[in-house]
């Protein structure tokens, strides 16, 4: 059986007359994609160094993967949560391997931002407190709860009054921090390196202090790992700075284009939440969780973690040879890479695409690498040589 073959003015036709104008489109349809790569519907190819916002850490269509997926089809896809399933009990089991210390129970949902609504829903009722505060900058959403903790005015504006809005104050500023939790703060909402906000870490102190001051006013510390987990050198962001945190979300990379959601949270926490205060059609069914064992298995099993590392780290300084005028700060962790530039980000994105490689915006000057983790140096080269003819 082979997919419906449409050219792409038919299929710009069909999504403009029928989609809302959400989203500013690029000039291309994908159509498949096969390891680090993408084909559009005139089956040019284009390097993946975005794999849909992180989403495709093992890089499109992988055997291993499709295979997987495919027997979990002819054996059971759905499954609602309040019947045990076999499949979802390895997951938590394998899940339980790479949590961090403290945080033993798992809640399964559908997306990034489901996992951010258990996340608040959760510190409220373990607090009985509804403050929130987070960062400037700071990305956690766009689903009202989410949306309330999310900075940019350009996604709030058109939705205010949003019901408690965090507070948002200026990254790896301690002082201000201190000042602004106090004992009506539920929990303190940080992502450990920004992503959309344009890739900029959170500092080791910071976090700490973040983990004290909470610590000291009796509210929680929730790191947004959503975009970080899985690529950064470890499975977490935050493990770098020794934190932990209480509640510790995640989702686009984890089951590697399944749609899913992960909230991460203490023993203590899954005590105050009453039966039925929360719950979901669709998430941890048997596909989903699927999905995720064999993403985590193969992360585990193909080294992927440790070469993220080295992978993120050749790529950063590749991008600093090439001393390129344009580049103003290159910034990030294994594959999570910021390249800040001295002008607006739109040519450079048009013109990496019409070199063949796709990259993601981060902000108005800045563009971000969000590779899958099976790059290979001819990847790298790749990229570095797009880099230079532009
Ligand atoms: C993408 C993202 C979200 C929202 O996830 P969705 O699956 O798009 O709802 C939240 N927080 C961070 C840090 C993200 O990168």
């Amino acid at each position: 059986m082979t997919a419906v073959a449409m050219d792409l003015a038919e299929i710009q036709r069909l999504e403009n007359e029928h989609q809302p104008p959400l989203y500013a489109k690029r000039e291309i349809a994908l159509v498949r994609g096969e390891g680090p790569y993408l084909f559009d519907s005139d089956g040019r190819r284009y390097l993946d160094a975005m794999s849909n916002y992180g989403v495709a850490i093992l890089g499109h269509a992988d055997p291993e993967f499709a295979a997987a997926m495919c027997d979990q089809l002819r054996t059971l896809a759905t499954g609602h949560q309040s019947f045990y399933s076999d499949v979802r009990a390895e997951l938590l089991g394998e899940i339980a391997e790479i949590a961090p210390d403290g945080l033993s129970r798992f809640f399964l949902s559908n997306s990034g931002a489901e996992a951010i609504e258990a996340a608040l829903k959760f510190a409220r009722v373990a607090t009985g407190r509804t403050k929130l505060v987070a960062a400037k900058r700071g990305y956690h959403g766009r689903t009202l709860g989410a949306l309330a903790a999310t900075a940019d005015q350009k996604y709030r504006a058109p939705f205010e009054p949003l019901s408690p809005s965090a507070t948002h104050l200026t990254l790896n500023d301690v002082d201000a921090l201190d000042a602004a939790v106090d004992d009506q703060t539920a929990a303190i909402l940080l992502e450990p390196i920004q992503g959309e906000g344009g890739i900029w870490p959170a500092s080791h102190e910071y976090l700490q202090a973040a983990r004290a001051i909470a610590d000291d006013r009796g509210a929680l510390v929730i790191a947004d790992e959503i975009q970080t987990g899985f690529r950064t050198g470890s499975p977490w962001a935050i493990d770098a700075s020794g934190v932990k945190p209480d509640i510790l979300v995640t989702a686009k990379a984890l089951a590697n284009g399944f749609p899913i959601g992960l909230t991460m949270f203490t023993e203590a926490i899954s005590t105050a939440i009453p039966a039925g205060a929360h719950g979901t059609t669709f998430g941890a069914s048997p596909l989903a969780c699927r999905a995720a064992l064999v993403t985590l298995r193969a992360l585990r099993e193909r080294g992927l973690y440790a070469r993220s590392a080295k992978l993120g780290d050749m790529l950063m300084r590749g991008l600093s040879e090439l001393n390129s005028p344009k580049i103003r700060d290159v910034r990030g962790r294994g594959m999570m890479i910021g390249v800040e530039l001295k002008e607006r980000v739109t040519p450079t994105l048009r013109g990496l695409q019409e070199h063949g490689v796709l990259v993601l915006p981060a902000g108005a000057t800045t563009f971000r690498l969000l590779p899958p983790l099976i790059w290979t140096e001819t990847q790298m080269d790749e990229f570095i040589s797009a880099m230079d003819t532009i």
